[in-house]
């Protein structure tokens, strides 16, 4: 049943605080699952079943799915969907304080869901900077964040460089906003992010490579040096000690580098540091 008379049958209504803009086009549905090329061997995770019309498609093809959904309003709605699907569990509770280390163990799993947009970056971070990183994440959101997220050097930022340490974003598919009920204002794109085994630069510690790179994203459009002597608090002695030993041109700005740059800067300073 599509999302609008099912929730009407409820007395539910969509909060928007919650990204609950439910999709309800059958043949997209099944193109994220397709996208996800799941095998009856996976575990998948799904942030926010919402009405379960995609949780239900997903069920049907993976070995295990654990659905995550912070609107217990939903579950009355979702009650059949688990019934008919043994090997479907849905938790109420919000997927920030969901500990996936302890969830998965050391099995590996999958990623799927129409993400709510307003807690996109948190949720990507929470699961990418996680201990126990997922194989793949298929994820829907807007179409405007997926398009930072697979930008290359000139148009980098801390999303592209923070996605991209973990995983290769690419863009699967487009979705108009009439797939949607209620229909958002912006376009949406389906982001498939393979991720890798181990993350794409050699930093030892993850911190201080992400304290650089947010020092030097700091001050938009500024040159390097002053990103990051204000960011990190370095005099022009030690500003000039970083640029020096990593052999980076301080007049740079942070979204033309590439990723080994960043690590190499990172290293440049924990020298520093050392
Ligand atoms: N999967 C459904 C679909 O494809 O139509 C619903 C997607 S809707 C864009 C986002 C869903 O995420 C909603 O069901 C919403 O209640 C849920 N949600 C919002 N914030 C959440 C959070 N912090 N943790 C878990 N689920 C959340």
């Amino acid at each position: 049943m599509n999302p609008k008379t099912l929730l009407e049958e409820y007395d539910i209504v969509p909060r928007k605080s919650l990204g609950q803009n439910f999709l309800h086009d059958p043949n997209m549905l099944d193109k994220i699952v397709s996208i996800a090329e799941l095998t009856p061997n996976d575990l998948v995770l799904e942030v926010g079943p919402g009405t379960g019309l995609l949780t239900e498609r997903i069920a049907k093809v993976a070995k295990q799915l654990t659905s995550i959904e912070v609107d217990e309003r939903l579950q009355p709605v979702l009650e059949d969907i688990v019934a008919q699907n043994p090997n479907l569990t849905i938790r109420y509770q919000d997927i920030l304080t969901l500990d996936v280390n302890k969830l998965y163990e050391n099995q590996p799993y999958v990623v799927v869901a129409n993400l709510p947009y307003y807690i996109t970056s948190a949720i990507m971070r929470h699961l990418l900077e996680s201990d126990h990183r997922p194989t793949r994440m298929v994820l829907t959101m807007q179409m405007e964040v997926a398009e930072r997220m697979i930008a290359k050097p000139d148009d980098m930022s801390i999303l592209s460089v923070s996605v991209q340490v973990f995983g290769r974003p690419q863009i699967a598919a487009r979705l108009n906003p009439s797939v949607f009920w209620p229909r958002p204002e912006v376009e949406s794109a389906v982001v498939r992010i393979d991720i890798y085994d181990k993350p794409i630069v050699d930093i030892s510690d993850y911190k201080t490579f992400f304290r650089v790179v947010r020092a030097g994203f700091g001050q938009k459009r500024k040159q390097l040096k002053n990103a990051l002597s204000s960011g990190l608090g370095l005099d022009a002695e030690k500003t000039a000690f970083v640029f020096d030993t990593s052999k980076i041109d301080s007049r740079r700005r942070a979204e033309t580098l590439t990723l080994d740059e960043w690590a190499v800067l990172t290293q440049a300073y924990t020298t520093l540091n050392s």
